[in-house]
C-alpha cells in the first residue's frame, strides 16, 4: 500500500485523514506521508522512502529516533505491566531530575500531554490568585484548550482559522491576546483589568508561529508586570525545554517564571508532560489544595523510563548541547547561506537547535511579521525538499528540529538538497 492508498483508507476512520490537522499536509499542497519506521535522523515512509527527519515527532526525539538505552528502558518498564494508576519510584525520580533543571519548581504534576499541562497551569493560576483573566501572545500556541485556542498559532496559524467554532465567547472573552514582544500592550491590560489578571502565558522562546526570539528587556518586562500585580508569569516550555540547554530557555535569559509547563523532550517520544512551579502555588493543587487536577495515565510508568533516560542521557553526556549546537548552525548556514546564493529573501530565526526559514526579507518579531512570509513559495520549497528525501515541517508556522544524530552525511544530503531545490523553484 502506498501513501495516498493509505491515506484514503484513513480518511474513512479520522476527520483529514490524521489525528492531528498538521499532519494532513495541506498547506504544503500534498498529500500525507505515512510512516513505518525511523532510526537516528532518518525517517522511513510505508513505501520505503528514507528522509532526513527535521521535525523529530514535533520535537521530542532530540535524541534522535530509536534510541537503543531509551527503547530498552522502555522495554524493561512494560514488562512490568504498562499502567498501575498508582505511585512509582520512577516518577519521583523524573521530577527530582527535572527540579535540578528548574530549580524554580518545587512541586510539579506529571500529566500526558503539554495541552493539559498549560490548561492546569492556567486553572492553578486562576485557583491562586482568583483572578479570571489571563494573557497570552498572538500567535503562541500552548495546546488545545478552550481559552487557549485564542489567536493560536501552529496548526491554527498554518490553517488561517480565525477563531474556533465551538469555545463560547464567554471563555474566549476572558483571555487577553497580545502581540509578543510588545511590553506597551501588556502594561495597558494591566492598566485596563487592574487586579483582574491572573496570569501571563508566553513560550518565552515562540516556536509555533516558526521561531520568534524575544529580548531580555520582553522577558524582564513580563516578569516585573508579574510581580507587581500580584500575577503568575506561566512559561510555556513544552517545546524549548531541554531544548537549548539542560533546562528551559527562560534561565538563558536569566527569568525565572513563577510556573512552568514541558512537554516533548521530558517524555523521550511518550505522552508525558509536566507543569510545576513554587510551593506556594503548587500547595493550591488537589489533594493539598482546592484546584482539581488528574488523570488515569498521569506519570505512566513506561512513559517515565522513556523521559528519565532521555534526559540521563543528555545530562551525562558534558559536551550533548556544544555538539548539537554545532551541527545545529551547520544546517542552519546551509539554509540561508544556500537561499540568498540563489537571490532568494530569507529570514532564518533559531534557537540553538530549532529553526524557521522564513521566506521574506525583514526581520520577524511576532506572528505579524512571521504572516508576511510567502507561505507559496514555502509550499514548493517543501515539496521540493521531500523529493530530494529531506522531511522538514509541513508549514511556514513551524520550527524544525536538529537531533544529535544528525551527523555529516545527513547534513550533506541536505545541503545537496537544498542547491537543487533553490535552482529550480
Ligand atoms: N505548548 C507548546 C509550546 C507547544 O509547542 C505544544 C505543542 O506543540 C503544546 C503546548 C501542546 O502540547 P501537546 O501537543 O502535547 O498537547
Amino acid at each position: 500500500m502506498n501513501s495516498h492508498e493509505a491515506w484514503q483508507r484513513a480518511k474513512q476512520c479520522f476527520p483529514g485523514g490524521v489525528n492531528s490537522p498538521v499532519r494532513a499536509f495541506r498547506s504544503v499542497g500534498m498529500d500525507p506521508i505515512f510512516i513505518k519506521s525511523a532510526y537516528g535522523c532518518y525517517i522511513t515512509d510505508i513505501e520505503g522512502n528514507k528522509y532526513v527527519d527535521y521535525v523529530g515527532s514535533w520535537g521530542p526525539m532530540i535524541l534522535g529516533h530509536a534510541n537503543e538505552e531509551v527503547i530498552e528502558a522502555v522495554k524493561k518498564a512494560a514488562e512490568n505491566s504498562l499502567s498501575f494508576g498508582a505511585p512509582t519510584l520512577g516518577e519521583t525520580e523524573l521530577a527530582e531530575l527535572i527540579k535540578t533543571a528548574f530549580p524554580h519548581m518545587e512541586r510539579m504534576r506529571f500529566v500526558s500531554s503539554g495541552t493539559e499541562a498549560t490548561m492546569s497551569a492556567i486553572r492553578i493560576a486562576r485557583g491562586f490568585t482568583n483572578k479570571p483573566y489571563i494573557i497570552k501572545i498572538d500567535g503562541g500556541y500552548h495546546g488545545h484548550s478552550d481559552s487557549l485556542l485564542v489567536s493560536a498559532g501552529s496548526g491554527v496559524a498554518t490553517f488561517a482559522i480565525p477563531g474556533c467554532p465551538g469555545i463560547p465567547d464567554s471563555i474566549a472573552a476572558n483571555t487577553l491576546v497580545v502581540p509578543f514582544g510588545n511590553s506597551e500592550a501588556i502594561k495597558q491590560c494591566f492598566e485596563k483589568y487592574e487586579n483582574k489578571i491572573a496570569c501571563i502565558i508566553v513560550e518565552p522562546v515562540c516556536g509555533n508561529m516558526g521561531v520568534v526570539l524575544p529580548t531580555k528587556e520582553y522577558l524582564n518586562d513580563l516578569r516585573k508586570y508579574c510581580t507587581d500585580n500580584g500575577s503568575i508569569l506561566i512559561f510555556d516550555e513544552v517545546m524549548t525545554g531541554f531544548r537549548a540547554c539542560f533546562g528551559g530557555v527562560g534561565q538563558l535569559y536569566g527569568i525565572t517564571p513563577d510556573m512552568t509547563c514541558l512537554g516533548k523532550i521530558v517524555g523521550g517520544g511518550m505522552p508525558l508532560a509536566v507543569y510545576g512551579g513554587k510551593q506556594e502555588i503548587m500547595q493550591f493543587v488537589a489533594p493539598d489544595g482546592p484546584v482539581y487536577q488528574a488523570g488515569t495515565l498521569s506519570g505512566n510508568p513506561v512513559a517515565v523510563a522513556a523521559g528519565l533516560t532521555t534526559l540521563k542521557i543528555i545530562k551525562r553526556d558534558k559536551n550533548f548541547y556544544k555538539n548539537l549546537e554545532k551541527k545545529s548552525s551547520q544546517i542552519i548556514k546551509a539554509m540561508s547561506e544556500t537561499a540568498s546564493n540563489y537571490n532568494f529573501d530569507v529570514v532564518c530565526n533559531s534557537c540553538l537547535s530549532m529553526f524557521t526559514m522564513f521566506f521574506q526579507s525583514e526581520e520577524v518579531n511576532n506572528y505579524d511579521d512571521a504572516k508576511k512570509s510567502n507561505t507559496e513559495i514555502y509550499a514548493k520549497f517543501f515539496r521540493g525538499m521531500i523529493k530530494e528525501g529531506i522531511y522538514i515541517a509541513p508549514s511556514q508556522f513551524e520550527a524544525n528540529f536538529v537531533s544529535i544524530k544528525h551527523d555529516d552525511q545527513a547534513i550533506e544530503k541536505t545541503q545537496a538538497a537544498l542547491n537543487k531545490v533553490f535552482s529550480s523553484l
